[in-house]
């Protein structure tokens, strides 16, 4: 199992419009047939948000449900359902989806920043602490995003409480402004910081991408693309989600590993089974 590379693909975010990138997926019919085919293409998990008729992020239960339904019937790829998809959100609003539905995996943003120009990311103690506490009840597995090195620290405080259940898995997030830069040496920092037994990924946004990609196979991680992350596939050229995930592969392979299933990435994270 050691040589499998677990390939997450992140479709749409809560922010990019299709005016950006057409290939940009926002129904839950789009987002379930890009799921199908990014499964197809070498994807184990795929992280989703939900946008509105306008195009908006949400976090409408009801939304999650039905895509993840749709994704169900093509594949049984590992559905990872954002926790911070609408910054208008209120603090439970951001886990209804969680209580209702428990999937497999959710991401956990393990800590607040100034997400520049945007705003504030918002994920106090308290809102961070109920969270953990719903996931671990539930069953479903933490994504850990971390932008900064002292986030690591506030998911190993919460295992040391008893609200999160460890070994953690845990997404390093590069290149955001007011983040970490999206460089190796700062992989390779955080890569030193991790916890015995955990698991990890990474991916770099935008034009740091492709470097952090390649270092993150190279150090044994698991990585993420997808257009939530990233809207080229190089410059000027904007890609679409299969694509990045048919390159991630390839990259895989060329590195002398493979692209791990659902099943076996299933195994490596731990992670209950589809429900
Ligand atoms: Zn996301």
């Amino acid at each position: 199992m050691s040589n499998k590379v677990i390939i997450t693909a992140a479709l749409t975010g809560a922010v990019t419009p299709k005016e950006k990138n057409p290939n940009v997926p926002l129904t839950p019919e789009e987002i379930a047939e890009d799921a199908y085919k990014c499964w197809k293409a070498g994807a184990a998990v795929v992280h989703i948000h939900m946008r509105d008729d306008k195009g908006m992020g949400t976090m409408d239960a009801d939304r999650f449900e039905k895509t993840a339904a749709l994704i169900k019937e093509k594949c049984d790829v590992v559905v990872n359902m954002t926790t911070s998809g609408d910054h208008r959100a209120s603090d439970d609003e951001r886990m209804i989806h969680i209580d209702r539905l428990q999937p497999e995996m959710a991401s956990f943003d393990a800590g607040s920043f100034n997400w520049m120009p945007a705003g504030v990311f918002m994920n106090s103690p308290q809102f961070l602490d109920k969270l953990g506490r719903l996931m671990t009840e539930k069953d479903v597995k933490p994504e850990i995003e971390v932008f900064d090195s002292g986030m690591m620290d506030i998911a190993n405080y919460y295992v040391s409480q008893g609200v999160l259940k460890g070994p953690l898995h845990f997404q390093f997030v590069l290149g955001v402004l007011g983040g970490m830069a999206g460089t190796v040496k700062n992989l390779v920092y955080l890569a030193d910081k991790l916890p015995e037994g955990s698991t990890w990924s990474a991916f770099g946004v935008g034009k740091d991408h492709l470097p952090i990609m390649m270092a993150t196979i190279g150090m044994g991680g698991h990585v993420r693309v997808g257009l939530e992350d990233n809207i080229y596939y190089s410059r000027g050229r904007l890609a679409s989600n299969p694509e990045l995930v048919e390159r991630a592969a390839r990259l895989i392979r060329e590195a002398n590993k493979e692209p791990a299933t659902s099943a076996e990435a299933r195994e490596i994270l731990g992670l209950k089974g589809m429900n």
